[in-house]
């Protein structure tokens, strides 16, 4: 039986994550769901998944949450503030925790869970893009186990061989690659950028996703997230991580040996799937998830991303060469340009103008403590203000 705690519970990936263990309740028990101040989805995960604690950070989101848990007679426990998120990944009952906030709101209690030990369902990438090198030395001392949820990191997961203990050379590995859809706008004509709407930017081909990670996807940020996370994950240099766009989205990555042997993960793209190889792995259990029809498939078709398209991509690798400060400021410059766009104040083929602006401003070098990290972050946020400030006046 595992225990577990859902940290976003209430979002794409949280929900993915309870359709599964639905499925098995002789193997999961759902402890504790935490979200950040939505509490009427919150209310209704509740009164299906009976937790005994839920957890919002938004203090009057979770007043009203226990008001409304307590007139419907739930046994369940609320709490309330980032600490809490913590707490509840902490838990002696919890061996299990999912990691499904959006943004740098996850990196606390995602280290949190690491540093209890517990076994880590990283869906939340933007904890490893900014505290990368502080979260693998957390887990590695606390003896927690880590596994990626990501589907493209999940499948190089499942393509690399079984105890790969990050050392590429000693595992014969020549390359990581990572499939990308290309995202909405792949074919769309460069001088259309300027107009995309949120709606526009949102509307995945392949994929159902929260709205930040839709607009990533879009810019392709998402990808270069992905390779910052894959550096991390596997101890793989930037040389050796490459980016194919694969517009199917059925290959989800593949890992390239010295022999010439390429190996894959293939399936329809759909979340459960890496949620359930986590959830139970190393077993394998059903996720609901339908069978690949490779002849209904039809074409499976690869092909160069084009950086000019996609400025994103390249602003990433260089903020992975520049180093830890760098990768912080491009992800909060990154959430804050999202952000604006989303709000409908920031033009879609501004979002990587800005993020440049922010990195080219940013002090370098390594990053020692998770204080040092936010400090960084929100030092990135202020410069990515004052950037759409000046750009409004
Ligand atoms: P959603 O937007 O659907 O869900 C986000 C979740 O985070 C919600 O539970 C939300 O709570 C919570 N949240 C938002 N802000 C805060 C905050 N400040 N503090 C605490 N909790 C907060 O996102 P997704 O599920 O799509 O993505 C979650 C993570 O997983 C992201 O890091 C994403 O990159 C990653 N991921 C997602 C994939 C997908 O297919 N969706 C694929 C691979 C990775 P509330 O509802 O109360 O706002
Ligand atoms: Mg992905």
């Amino acid at each position: 039986m595992r225990n577990l705690t859902i940290l976003g519970a209430t979002g794409t990936i949280g929900r993915n994550t309870l359709d599964v263990t639905m499925r098995h309740p002789d193997r999961f028990r759902v402890v504790a769901l935490a979200g950040g101040s939505r509490w009427e989805p919150m209310l209704e995960l509740c009164r299906v998944h009976r937790p005994r604690y839920a957890a919002l950070v938004a203090p009057d989101a979770a007043a009203l949450l226990r008001e409304r848990v307590k007139v419907e007679g739930l046994d369940c426990q609320v709490l309330a503030g980032e600490r809490a998120l913590a707490e509840l990944a902490a838990l002696d009952e919890v061996d299990t925790v999912m990691a499904a906030i959006v943004g740098a709101a996850g990196l606390a209690p995602t280290l949190a869970a690491a540093r209890a030990g517990k076994r880590v369902l990283l869906a939340n990438k933007e904890a490893l893009v900014m505290a990368g090198g502080l979260f693998m030395e957390t887990v590695r001392r606390h003896g927690a186990e880590l596994l990626p949820i990501d589907s493209e990191h999940n499948a190089v997961f499942q393509s690399l061989p079984a105890g790969y203990d990050g050392e590429l050379r000693r595992a014969g590995v020549r390359r990581i690659l990572l499939t990308a859809s290309g995202g909405p706008f792949r074919t769309m004509p460069l001088e259309r950028f300027a107009a995309v709407t949120p709606d526009e930017a949102c509307a995945h081909p392949n994929w159902v996703m929260g709205r930040k990670i839709s607009v990533d996807s879009a810019t392709m940020m998402n990808k270069g997230l992905e390779v910052i996370e894959a550096h991390w994950l596997f101890g793989a240099p930037a040389s050796h991580i490459e980016v194919v766009i694969h517009p199917q989205s059925v290959v989800h990555s593949l890992v390239e040996y010295e022999d010439g042997s390429v190996i894959a993960q293939l399936g329809n793209p759909d979340m459960r799937t890496p949620i359930a190889h986590a959830l139970s792995y190393p077993e394998r259990i059903a996720s609901g998830v339908s069978p690949l029809d490779l002849a209904a498939a039809g074409g499976l078709t690869f092909e160069k991303p084009d950086t000019r398209r996609f400025p994103c991509l390249a602003l990433a690798y260089d903020a992975l060469d520049a180093g830890q400060a760098a990768m912080i400021a491009l992800n909060a410059a990154n959430e804050c340009a999202v952000a604006r766009f989303l709000a409908g104040g920031l033009r879609f083929d501004h979002i990587p103008i800005l993020i440049e602006a922010v990195v080219a401003r940013t002090e370098s070098g390594p990053v020692q403590s998770l204080d040092e990290a936010l400090r960084l972050d929100a030092a990135a946020r202020r410069e990515a203000t004052q950037w759409l400030e000046r750009r409004a006046a």
